[in-house]
């Protein structure tokens, strides 16, 4: 990146002033390094929940400015505790990279996807309403079932994973949009996982 200085007539830097914006350039590159790893899960790449959120607050307001359609998945590994249980810790974060790099992949640059907690994640779909992104979801879905995942030697597993699709509501914040695709996640689970449910 670049500093500029700005005065309201033309004129040299002085030695001294030079030193003064050297040393404020690598303050602002120290802020944007942290905030950078701040931002991106060490382990998957995705984004944190945190700098999640908030690209979720501002998609939401842009939303709500040019009345476009928006949509958020929650996604959560099935059975994931046995995965860990049968096949051990490290096996389950191979688990978890893949679902992540496959989702990823998947992604548009106006999506976005973040690791919400252990192996729950989260989608924000712009410009997408919600039946759309359950179309998008289940083909990610089916497409996740079927891959064998290496997780160490010659041993594979497969594994599968439910979601709650939810589309934007005016007025909606990101909380109650989160709710509401929570509550159609439960339903996955509870309905016999391995599936992917739409909330009204
Ligand atoms: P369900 O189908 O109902 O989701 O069952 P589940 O076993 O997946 O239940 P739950 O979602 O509550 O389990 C989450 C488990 O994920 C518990 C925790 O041990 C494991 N976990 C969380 N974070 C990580 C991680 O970073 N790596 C690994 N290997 N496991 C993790
Ligand atoms: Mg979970
Ligand atoms: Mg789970």
């Amino acid at each position: 990146g670049s500093l500029c200085g700005i005065d309201i007539k033309p004129r040299e830097f002085q030695v001294h002033e030079i030193e003064i914006m050297k040393n404020f350039a690598k303050v602002i590159m120290d802020e944007i390094e942290l905030r950078q790893i701040a931002s991106v899960d060490g382990l998957t790449r995705a984004l944190t929940r945190r700098a999640w959120t908030e690209q979720a607050k501002a998609e939401i307001k842009r939303t709500r400015r040019h009345n476009r359609p928006l949509s958020l998945a929650i996604i959560d590994i099935d059975k994931f505790k046995l995965v860990n249980d049968t096949y051990g810790h490290p096996a389950g974060d191979k688990v978890i990279k893949q679902i992540a790099k496959m989702a990823l992949e998947r992604s548009r640059g106006s999506d976005y996807f973040g690791r919400y907690g252990g192996e729950e994640f989260v989608f924000l779909m712009t410009e997408t309403p919600g039946q759309k992104a359950k179309t998008f979801i289940e083909q990610f879905r089916k497409m996740f079932e079927a891959c064998a995942i290496e997780i160490g030697g010659t041993n594979k597993l497969w594994c599968t994973f439910s979601a709650g699709v939810a589309e934007w509501k005016e007025s909606e914040d990101i909380s109650n949009l989160m709710a509401r695709a929570d509550s159609a996640l439960y339903q996955a689970k509870e309905n016999g996982r391995n599936r992917t449910v739409l909330v009204d």
